[in-house]
């Protein structure tokens, strides 16, 4: 061994004991085991000894010379030391500090870089102050399960994509970036997790999931709760796009299942076969309930597992039959009129405060069907039919839609049979009576029926 010993100790038993631990023999070996070195005052270890040698001598070994400046490298520990001179792997102390306080400085170079290229993209897109009041049904809608999801924290700074896992049961980073593009959200970098934004080269990139937002300014401290409020009363008319939010909803409670099912049987899929998932479970929305479509899902994703052990196949190709077996399944259940069996929610998977608001509001869940949760909707305006659909079936939907929604069957039938029998046609008999139910929200109230075909309008409730 070839070692330099600089001594940070004067007393004469530490010397000597620090000259006893490094001393090697001609062949290179260490001459006395650490234990061999007990006792030494009041030790009772050999870690204890290590421990104070390393603290009482700065040991550097000729033998391994740094790579930049081939000054001796220093070592802690006897392991460390070499016999025969060599290159060093590791740098000297002072050419490590050297390295380290570049490095310091880089960082703190690309940190400035960073906050500066980051203060350009935020000024770029300026706070927008939002009418909270007239914000459309969809964004109302999700603003309601936002803060149901995230309370209070909606109205009281920022939050990530991460902290609103309560919103649904998946997609969650798609319904946010919905209030983004509606204006009422907005990025809020100081809130993000270090590493969301970063420079890739000279641009700016962001990591999308990780993005952190808060509310648009807009609305008056502790306002919050009156907004809500306000929300919960609207009258909710803008069918369209509170059955695109109903779709967007229900595809992620589907999603949500298909992913868990396809995990336990080890299914992989590739990005665009997962889309053509989305796409066969969107058209399916259309007519079945999410619950129907569970079971649709587990029937597929069990035939997929099954023919991944039969010759000629493997899990792969299996996988990759998912999407075409869920469309057939689902096409040959409409054509035929099969009926699909209802799953109950799996216990795993709640439905999330979206789905909670959904219910609330509409009375619709993972046992309505896409057909009745459009009825449900479109009966609340009267601008918004099927495509193609006759003003009568319209209207009877809605009265069928408005007289459940109240649980008042009967009475709607006996007025019904009343008029009929009155001398009315069936459409005017289907109109008269939908003109005597409230709008949607208000209480409702029946007249008596008295006369027929010409006689004066009844005082019926306001529509
Ligand atoms: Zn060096």
């Amino acid at each position: 061994m070839n070692l330099e010993l600089q001594l940070l100790c004067d007393a004469p038993d530490a010397v000597a004991l620090i000259h006893r631990y490094w001393a090697t023999g001609e062949d290179g070996q260490f001459l006395e085991k650490v234990a061999a070195l007990l006792p030494f005052r009041n030790f009772t270890s050999p870690a204890q000894v290590t421990q104070y040698v390393r603290e009482q001598c700065r040991v550097l070994d000729l033998n391994q010379r740094c790579p930049r400046c081939a000054e001796a490298v220093l070592i802690t520990t006897r392991s460390a030391a070499r016999a025969q001179p060599q290159r060093s792997p590791r740098h000297c102390q002072a050419c490590e500090e050297k390295i380290e306080s570049a490095k310091r400085e880089a960082r703190a170079q690309a940190e400035q870089r960073l906050a500066e290229r980051l203060c350009a993209y935020m000024q770029a897109r300026p706070p927008v102050p939002a009418d909270y009041a007239t914000v459309t049904d969809d964004t109302a809608v999700l603003l309601l399960a936002l803060n149901t999801a995230i309370a209070p924290r909606l109205a009281a700074g920022g939050f990530s994509g991460h902290d609103c896992k309560a919103l649904a049961p998946a997609h969650v980073g798609h319904f946010i970036e919905r209030l983004h593009q509606a204006g009422v959200l907005m990025e809020a970098p100081a809130h993000a997790a270090p590493g969301t934004y970063y420079l890739d080269g000279d641009a700016l990139r962001v990591k999308v999931n990780q993005r952190a937002f808060e509310l648009q300014p807009g609305l008056a401290p502790g306002h919050i709760d009156t907004l809500l409020a306000a929300y919960h009363r609207r009258s909710f008319n803008d069918a369209p796009r509170l059955y695109d939010l109903w779709l967007d909803y229900a595809e992620a409670d589907c999603m949500a299942y298909f992913n868990t099912q396809c995990a336990i049987y080890q299914h992989e899929l590739y990005a665009d076969e997962l889309a053509e998932v989305r796409s066969a479970l969107r058209a399916g929305l259309e007519h079945y309930s999410v619950a129907q479509l569970w079971s649709a899902i587990w029937r597929v994703v069990r035939d997929a597992a099954s023919l991944a052990n039969r010759t000629y196949y493997n899990r792969a190709k299996a996988s990759a039959t998912l999407p075409g077996k869920l469309r057939r399944l689902l096409e040959r259940a409409r054509r035929e009129a099969l009926e699909l069996k209802s799953w109950r929610r799996p216990e795993p998977q709640p439905a999330g405060a979206l789905g909670m608001v959904l219910a609330e509001l509409f009375g619709i869940d993972e046992n309505t069907p896409g057909s009745v949760a459009w009825a449900t909707f479109a009966h609340r305006s009267e601008d918004w039919a099927g495509v193609g659909e006759p003003k009568a079936w319209m209207a009877s939907r809605r009265l069928m839609v408005r007289a459940l929604e109240a649980d008042m069957p009967f009475a709607t039938l006996k007025q019904f049979a009343e008029i009929l029998a009155a001398g009315y046609p069936l459409d005017a008999a289907i109109h008269e009576v939908l003109s005597r139910w409230p709008a949607p929200g208000a209480a409702p109230g029946w007249e008596a029926f008295s006369g027929g075909p010409g006689s004066a309008p009844v005082e019926g409730p306001a529509p």
